[in-house]
């Protein structure tokens, strides 16, 4: 959904709000000052703020405003009675105040995006602006800045009201016409932004969530699982539990492919994983190592507990063959066996969990060597 937060005064919100009405499905939030509007940025993330730039009393605030607003495209907006006193083109009061106009509008602009703006807008007030050059002295405009308004649904030239008392179903002062069209550009600019953010975090998402997938087997990969056992021992070790992971590798399965073809061989790996992730208890999880290799980790558990399920797991492979065509295997199934080397977490582990690793290969390479189709486990 898209959304806006308004920071600024009563007039300034009640101004910029005409301008987001119209759009769709829009959530328009208000606060009226960029302290309280810190706070609501970081529950509320807008895909656009648009903040009165007396509002940011100093450039730190306006610093820290623009640090917090993640993906929101954050517009300044500076109505300036001086951008109408400069547009006279008063030369005894731009060497008043020692620079042109265009000098200091640059020197904002050019601040106000250095310090995280992506628009900073600075727009004189209707009042000053519809008046005619000759008439902005200093002291019209003083009295125009005292209380009088343009409705900006209006002829600006034809309809100059006075707030005091004539014009009462008007709003607050609001922008003119070509002033809108420019608020209203740079809000779609930031919805389209977000919009596009929002696409590419979906993708993002769907990137990673692929790239830590096997996709063969559709269990975790070894990516994931590289990322998984530091997580897994650091938790381990905080909460003072034990760690057991397993590596098991199928007995002999070079022999499944040069005798059924590789096509079979995957099919085999697919059932396998399948047999895997239907023996895990909730919070085991099996990963593809590589090849016809998987890795378990078992949370909360020790060596003992590790060592019976891991029993289980290997009977269960062993006892129940797998099912494949008749017109692969008469039969009908084809019986596998696996090998497991287990190994529980030490203290003087690494933290990345090479040494840990390392042990449950080694009991692997054990169990292949005496004979497969057993379980061996590192002493404690
Ligand atoms: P061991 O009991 O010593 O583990 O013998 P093995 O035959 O299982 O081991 P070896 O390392 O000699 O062979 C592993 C085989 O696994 C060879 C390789 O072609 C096969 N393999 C690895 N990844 C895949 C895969 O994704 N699909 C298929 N079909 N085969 C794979
Ligand atoms: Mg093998
Ligand atoms: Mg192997």
């Amino acid at each position: 959904m898209n959304s806006v937060l308004l920071i600024g005064d009563d007039s300034f919100t009640a101004s910029v709000i005409t301008q987001v009405r119209g759009l769709d499905a829009l959530t328009v939030k208000m606060v009226a000052t960029a302290v309280a509007a810190l706070k609501l940025i970081e529950e509320f993330a807008p895909d656009v703020a648009i903040v009165q730039a007396r509002q940011l009393i100093n450039s730190s605030i306006f610093q820290t405003f623009a640090h917090e607003r993640h993906n929101t495209y954050f517009v300044v907006i500076e109505e300036s009675t001086l951008y109408a006193l400069y547009a006279t083109e008063d030369s005894a009061l731009a060497s008043a105040l020692g620079r042109s106009f265009v000098d200091l509008y640059l020197e904002r602009t050019a601040g106000a995006i250095e310090s995280g703006a992506d628009a900073y807008l600075w727009l004189p007030p209707p009042h000053a602006a519809a008046l005619p050059t000759a008439l902005l002295s200093a002291s019209s405009v003083e009295s125009a800045s005292s209380g009088e308004a343009i409705c900006a649904t209006q002829d600006i030239a034809k309809n100059h009201h006075s707030t005091k008392g004539d014009c009462l179903n008007c709003p607050p002062p609001l922008f003119q016409q070509s002033q809108c069209r420019l608020i209203q550009a740079h809000i779609q600019v930031g919805l389209n932004r977000a919009q596009r953010y929002r696409d590419l975090s979906r993708i993002n998402d769907w990137l990673s969530a692929v790239a830590l997938v096997d996709a063969l087997t559709q269990i975790s990969n070894r990516r994931a699982f590289d990322s998984e056992l530091p997580r897994q021992i650091k938790v381990a070790r905080l909460k003072n539990a034990p760690l057991s992971i397993m590596v098991l590798d199928i007995d002999f399965f070079k022999s499944v492919n040069d005798r059924y073809g590789h096509l079979v061989g995957d099919d085999v790996l697919k059932m396998l994983a399948k047999r895997l992730l239907g023996n895990m208890r909730f919070y085991d999880a099996p990963f593809r190592y590589g090849g016809e290799e998987f890795v378990i980790t078992l949370s909360n558990t020790d060596l003992q507990e590790g060592y019976a399920i891991a029993q289980r797991l290997r009977q269960s492979i062993a006892q129940e063959p797998f099912e494949v065509s008749p017109l692969v295997e008469p039969s009908g199934q084809l019986t596998l066996t696996v090998s497991i080397g287990l190994a529980e977490l030490r203290p003087e582990d690494d933290e990345q969990g090479r040494s840990f690793l390392h042990r449950a290969d080694q009991c692997l390479l054990q169990a292949k060597g005496s004979g497969r189709n057993q379980v061996v486990s590192s002493r404690r």
